[in-house]
């Protein structure tokens, strides 16, 4: 059978609910749904990786162990770059593509 080309999880929904995810605080169902989505979706994917990255640091940060401050400050810059892109407000980023010559 195909046809089904519509995901029975939303993009916002995976995003909106990402922490619940991380945090295990999701009910089985819902889990195995966000595991479904998260791995045929590479948007969600990447946000998923980078929220995770950050809860890593935090949790490293709180058990005394040297985060680089590189590493945390390059982590928290995709971020927001991300974000930032999601707003869909060029000005708030402030990462113009450069425009291609002649
Ligand atoms: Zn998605």
């Amino acid at each position: 059978m195909s046809g089904d080309a519509s995901h029975p999880t939303d993009c916002s929904e995976v995003l909106g609910r990402l922490y619940e995810y991380l945090d295990r605080e999701m009910p089985d169902g819902d889990c195995a749904k966000f595991q479904e989505h998260i791995d045929e979706c590479s948007p969600c994917l990447e946000k998923y990786g980078l929220e995770q990255s950050v809860k890593k640091l935090v949790k490293r940060c709180c058990g005394q162990d040297d985060v680089p401050a590189d590493l945390r400050s390059k982590v928290l810059g995709r971020i927001e770059a991300i974000r930032a892109d999601e707003a869909g407000d060029p000005a708030v980023g402030g990462r113009v593509p450069p425009a291609e010559g002649p």
